[in-house]
């Protein structure tokens, strides 16, 4: 592996010819995406250090696989069939559930330390939602770091991958309809963005829980894959599908500690102010009920003003949840005499840059795996542990994709494009008002619950943001709000992590949104009446972005 620092980033441009593969981001989808390619040339672009920024990291359950005695891929595609409220497509369940234990061999073989029964087979935890004990863990609750240490180190011995640090990509490239690269920033940094040239690019961003103020996700997730996808006309599937976590710790901690399922699987009991449970009034299944069914009972009781909070008291949090005990000491509560508050969190986006079964995005030379891409497995609502699996599942086929069409590839050449742009510079406390701005109105309307109205508010919001001038970083988070916004105003029905109150039950046939960003816009433009973007169309970013999606 090479590295290279942002500061040197036009140097490594000239390096760069147009045969090599140009990964964004660098967590579990982008780095498995690069080793899989191996030997052909990669570019890894990461805003920063390899490890830090990506919700791989930062994984606590595991990786689901249908591996164990008595098990098998059929049951776990019925489980993520069932969970995706009738938008998970049966071929992709089936497809990702059956080539689970492949790619756990892959991860064994770099080095992933998954436990172990004392016979040395892998052992197998049961998820809620799961019909078998299925999921491998690290240490209990340290898989994602575990595996995103293995995978630095093995990249780290492949000469045919190169790692930019503290590099954003800002903005795709395209020329005669196919996309050729991008251009890139240093992390923060403002002034100019630098053109790198990529035979293949491939979109590894993660999610968006960043656009919405209370989160779980690393400031890094804030969608700009997904927005930079959109405004160079790929189309964009169910945007509006968010996962809601019920438990996240309200701590003033941004983002949010996960209180996770396990504490309480474990006994933690959900209760509001008054020290009553509210759970089982809800859901015969209590604090264990699906996700967004929990999700939106501890969103109704904090909405009444009654709050909500996590009673450990009679747990050992200290002994057997160290990570959530040490959040609570760190915000001076006692886990052990006080319930501990809690509020639901932007987790993860089921929805996405639309692909088909190869990872191939609608548009040509554009790829996309991970969290920011919507194969169609999770559908309408995640059943734990399968993001992982989904980013190694189709990693390793967007990979397979690229290195069998690579010898076919034709002399490319030189690319016309700028060394360089511009690309807007915007105070410091100014982007910090916009970005509290667009978190709070997603957050406020386009969260847990949603009508009509709120989401017409979040897009009056988010449409006057984006006609303010925003560094790329923060276009980008407006172009994916909106998207998600008009999305969630387009369906009217309630479907899995979709709650609209104005439309409380599910259509009889469930049905994908498939938007491209002038689908979007056009919904925002329809239903506020102001046209988003229009203010700065004449200095910046976007003005590209429209010239490059022709
Ligand atoms: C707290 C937490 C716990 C979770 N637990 C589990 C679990 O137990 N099991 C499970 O299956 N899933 C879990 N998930 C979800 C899972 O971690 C993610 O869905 C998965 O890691 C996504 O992998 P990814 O590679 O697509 O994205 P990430 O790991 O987020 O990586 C995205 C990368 O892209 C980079 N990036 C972003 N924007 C740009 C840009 N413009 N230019 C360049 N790079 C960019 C980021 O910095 C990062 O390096 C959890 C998520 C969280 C937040």
């Amino acid at each position: 592996m090479n590295h290279t620092r942002a500061n040197d980033l036009l140097p490594f441009r000239r390096r760069t010819g147009p045969d090599r593969v140009l990964v964004v981001g660098g967590g579990l989808a982008g780095l498995f995406t690069a080793l899989r390619l191996a030997p052909l040339p990669v570019t890894v672009l990461t805003p920063k250090p390899l490890g830090e920024g990506s919700s791989s990291a930062w994984a606590q359950g595991g990786i689901a696989a249908a591996i164990g005695a008595g098990d098998h891929a059929d049951a776990h595609a019925a489980d993520t069939i069932a969970a995706g409220a009738g938008l998970t497509d049966p071929e992709v369940a089936r497809v990702v559930t059956s080539e689970a234990g492949d790619r756990i061999r892959d991860l064994l073989s770099y080095g992933v330390p998954f436990d172990r029964e004392l016979d040395g087979k892998l052992r197998l935890s049961q998820e809620a939602a799961h019909s078998a004990r299925r999921i491998v863990r690290v240490d209990g609750d340290r898989a994602g770091k575990a595996v995103m240490a293995a995978l630095i180190a093995t990249v780290a011995k492949t000469p045919s991958i190169s790692v930019l640090e503290n590099v954003e990509a800002v903005e795709l490239v395209k020329r005669d309809g196919r996309v050729v690269g991008l251009y890139a920033t240093r992390s923060g940094g403002h002034g100019r963005a630098s053109f790198l040239a990529g035979r293949a690019v491939v979109l590894a961003t993660g999610g968006i829980g960043h656009l919405f103020r209370v989160t779980t996700n690393p400031a890094e997730a804030r969608g700009g894959g997904l927005a930079m996808a959109a405004r160079a006309g790929a189309i964009i599937a169910d945007p509006e599908f968010v996962q809601f976590h019920p438990t996240a710790f309200d701590v003033s901690r941004d983002p949010a500690p996960l209180a996770s399922e396990a504490i309480r699987g474990d006994g933690g009991r959900l209760v509001n102010r008054d020290g009553e449970r509210f759970m089982p009034a809800i859901d015969p299944r209590g604090e264990l009920a699906p996700r967004d069914v929990v999700a939106r009972g501890v969103h109704r009781e904090i909405a009444a003003g009654r709050g909500a909070f996590l009673d450990v008291r009679a747990l050992d949090l200290a002994h057997n949840f160290p990570t959530a005990y040490d959040v609570c000491t760190e915000a001076g509560i006692d886990p052990a005499k006080q319930p501990i508050p809690i509020a639901p969190a932007a987790h993860y986006h089921m929805g996405g840059v639309s692909t088909d079964m190869r990872g191939r995005t609608s548009l040509t030379g554009l790829w996309a795996c991970g969290e920011v891409a919507c194969t169609g497995l999770h559908g309408a609502n995640r059943l734990a542990s399968n993001s992982l699996l989904e980013a190694v599942v189709f990693a390793a086929r967007v990979a397979a994709d690229i290195a069998a069409d690579a010898p076919h590839w034709p002399a490319m050449g030189e690319i016309e494009a700028p060394e360089t742009i511009a690309v807007p510079v915007v105070a410091p406390a100014e982007e910090a008002r916009l970005l509290k701005r667009l978190r709070e109105a997603m957050a406020a309307h386009v969260g847990v619950e949603r009508t009509a109205e709120t989401l017409k508010t979040a897009l009056s919001s988010l449409v006057d943001i984006s006609r303010i001038p925003a560094s790329p970083a923060l276009a980008n988070m407006t172009t994916a709000a909106i998207l998600i916004a008009a999305a969630a105003h387009e369906r009217r029905e309630s479907r899995g992590a979709h709650c609209r109150l104005d439309f409380p039950s599910a259509k009889e046939k469930g049905r994908h949104t498939f938007m491209t960003l002038s689908d979007a816009v056009g919904i925002a433009a329809r239903v506020t009446g102001k046209t988003p973007f229009d203010a700065v169309d004449a200095s910046g970013v976007r003005v590209r972005a429209a010239d490059l999606a022709g």
